[in-house]
């Protein structure tokens, strides 16, 4: 076993680090005060190679895998997370096309992405199907070579900003079982009787743009279907056996960060005629969160390093995904405590760290979810 990055790996890791330390710092306070998407940002980030880093180089991704996403996902989480949802979410159904698109498909929707030319998104939720899945009521009918979708879904990611989402829509009501009843279909939001309504004042990450979505007869082409008809439900799963790692990877970038503010606060502020630091409730608060982060890292680059080897472990996954979120929580909440009174306020930024932090615990399975996947997965045994 070695637990040493490669070379590859540690230049990743610099890069991303010496651009999220160059570009973030600038305008974080203001994309989350004004809840602002950077889409310039995206553009830079994109030019410098961080998207698609693991889309296959054929389509002018890095043909890298989910362990260096994860890497730059963290580093830039760990400058400020806000930002970093925005970049590490541009490219979110990616692997969907990846994994089940046709080559023609991987060609036309893999490609703009990795240049930044298109931003992507994926709907699952509705507002009465959100952890279960299987509830999804937005309806694809066929019509001749068409589809013909009415319905809509609920905070979606890059909703406003997207070029194109995969929806995953009901296809069969009637199959007796509820998991064979929907499929995933590319929409492009150019579509009549496309509408998207931004969600605003979110408790966290504000630089990322989140809306509602309608769909009014919205007509398209069954060549957009992504994978099989009826599958639509065991794809989403696959997908988020892999996305809920760079999930895991955000939490463990937001610990991070909080954790390092948290040191610097404790060395530079003084009470009692001495640092912080020295105190011994600090030096273990310190000790804690440094344990958490790492068990949490250990987590997240195993089930990465999994998936990269095809062997991407639903119980892993669910894992890492769980722990890195309550680490970001915990640790943020901590590094709040560390700095007092300035922990509370907009100057010193951890607040914005624990406010960013619970999205982890919610979005892509919330944390009972990810739990009933780690017993299922015992408990069936
Ligand atoms: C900022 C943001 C961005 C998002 N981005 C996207 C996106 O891009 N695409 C997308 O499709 N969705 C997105 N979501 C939606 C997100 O994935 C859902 O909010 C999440 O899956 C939970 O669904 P829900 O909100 O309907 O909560 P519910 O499912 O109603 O859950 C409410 C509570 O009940 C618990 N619960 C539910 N069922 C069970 C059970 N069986 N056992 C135990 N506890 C249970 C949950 O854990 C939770 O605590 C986003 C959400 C937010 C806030």
């Amino acid at each position: 076993m070695d637990f040493d990055l490669s070379k590859e790996q540690r230049d990743i890791k610099k890069a991303a680090r010496r651009f999220a330390a160059g570009e973030f710092p600038n305008i974080a306070r203001e994309c989350d005060r004004q809840e602002k998407y950077p889409r310039d940002l995206v553009t830079k980030a994109a030019e410098l190679g961080f998207f698609g880093i693991n889309i296959p180089s054929e389509y002018g991704g890095g043909g890298c895998g989910y362990l260096e996403k994860c890497i730059i996902t963290e580093e830039f989480w760990r400058v400020d997370p806000g930002l970093g949802s925005v970049l590490t979410a541009a490219t979110f159904g990616a692997d969907m096309v990846d994994l089940y698109g046709t080559g023609e498909q991987k060609q036309k929707y893999l490609t703009p992405l990795t240049t930044g030319q298109a931003v992507m998104g994926s709907a699952i939720t509705e507002p009465d199907a959100g952890s279960d899945v299987a509830a999804i009521k937005t309806r694809a009918t066929k019509d001749g070579d068409d589809y013909v979708i009415n319905g809509n879904k609920m905070f979606i990611t890059n909703g406003t900003v997207a070029s194109y989402f995969a929806v995953i829509c009901l296809t069969d009501p009637e199959n007796p079982s509820r998991h064979r009843r929907h499929s995933v279909i590319l929409v492009e939001r150019d579509r009549e009787g496309f509408k998207a309504v931004k969600i605003q004042y979110k408790l966290g990450i504000r630089a990322s743009d989140t809306a509602e979505l309608f769909f009014a007869d919205v007509r398209v082409p069954s060549e957009n279907l992504i994978g099989e008809e009826g599958k639509g439900f065991y794809q989403f799963m696959e997908f988020f056996n892999r996305t809920r790692i760079h999930v895991g990877a955000e939490g463990v970038g937001i610990a991070q960060g909080a954790m390092e503010k948290a040191i610097n606060h404790a060395k530079n502020r003084s009470q009692f005629g001495t640092a912080l630091s020295s105190f011994q409730s600090i030096q273990f608060k310190i000790a804690e969160m440094a344990t958490r982060i790492q068990a949490a890292r250990n987590l997240v680059y195993e089930a990465a390093f999994r998936a990269d080897k095809r062997k991407s472990d639903q119980r892993l996954t669910a894992m890492a995904k769980w722990f890195a979120g309550e680490t970001a929580v915990r640790v943020a909440e901590e590094a709040v405590q560390i700095h007092g009174g300035y922990g509370y306020v907009g100057d010193y930024d951890v607040e914005r760290y624990y406010r960013d932090a619970k999205i982890i615990e919610i979005y892509e399975g919330t944390k009972e979810i990810e739990k009933i996947i780690i017993s299922r997965a015992l408990l069936s045994k």
